[in-house]
């Protein structure tokens, strides 16, 4: 059994601040060891429960965050950027399932840790065929594309709540209380990441027995519309041939999810300049 493990980092244990996922920031260190200490608890409890093949992809900032020295040596790591398929390099039909670990809520959330989608000064909002959603709608549904179910999620109790709605019911490790966007009750490491491990163990347990959620399929072609928080970003991100553009939304049609995402990802990257 294959499993991908697709990291970010607001929703690791104990984060409440962008200085603790910023790379070049004093607090930071700090982080990518906790970031790499729940990305090992999944590992042990998705391997103990039968998983025998694990991709790692780290998603957050430019995909060098996680201590591959420190990384459970039965996992290989999908690091750097720009990689084919960004936070969920590794993703194909030889997967069996997904892990979110990490995770944090669509911009303008409340009660959610540094709630942002994608680009947190670049993305307002982004809709998937007319669907509200944030990175975990976009990662799920290109894992959708490749007909791999996301069995689980880690991450504040709002990031997970969400998740949940979207996906139907899969495993949730809530390793902090979120009140505000940069406020939460934190769980210490000891405990969150042995939340982490039960949680996944239990996920792929589940996918042994076939009763996870189904994966997230959107129908095609793929409509993609972004609302950018200034105008100018949607002047440049109109630059991308064959899209239409309303106020600061813009829109395009993709033949399928994957032609979605990375075109996606090209238009924020035209809009931030
Ligand atoms: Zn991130």
């Amino acid at each position: 059994m294959k499993i991908l493990i697709a990291v970010d980092m607001e929703g690791i244990t104990g984060v409440t601040t962008w200085d603790q996922v910023t790379p070049g920031h004093a607090e930071y260190s700090r982080f990518r060891k906790l970031m790499t200490q729940d990305v090992n608890a999944a590992i042990r409890g998705a391997t103990e429960a039968g998983a025998d093949e694990i991709i790692v992809a780290d998603g957050h900032w430019n995909g060098s965050n996680i201590l591959v020295e420190e990384l459970d040596s039965r996992a290989r790591l999908n690091t750097g950027s720009p990689s084919p398929f960004s936070m969920m390099q590794g993703i194909d039909e030889s997967v069996d399932g997904v892990l979110f670990i990490g995770y944090h809520a669509r911009n303008g959330t409340a009660n959610a840790i540094l709630d942002h989608t994608w680009s947190s000064k670049t993305v307002a909002n982004i809709w998937l065929n007319d669907i509200l959603t944030g990175e975990y709608g976009l990662n799920a549904s290109l894992a959708g594309h490749f007909g791999v179910p996301v069995i689980m999620v880690s991450g504040d109790q709002t990031a997970c709540a969400q998740v949940n709605e979207l996906l139907g019911d899969l495993e949730m490790a809530v390793v902090k209380q979120a009140t505000g966007r940069f406020a939460a009750e934190c769980l210490p490491p000891e405990v969150s990441q042995e939340i982490i491990y039960m949680s996944a163990a239990r996920a792929v347990s589940q996918l042994n027995e076939g009763d996870v959620p189904d994966p997230f399929v959107l129908d095609t072609p793929v409509r993609v519309a972004v609302e950018f928080f200034t105008s100018d970003m949607a002047d440049r991100a109109t630059r991308m041939p064959f899209t239409e553009r309303e106020a600061t939304r813009v829109s395009f049609t993709a033949q399928e999810m994957a032609s979605a995402y990375n075109g996606f990802r090209a238009m924020v990257m035209l809009a931030i300049g």
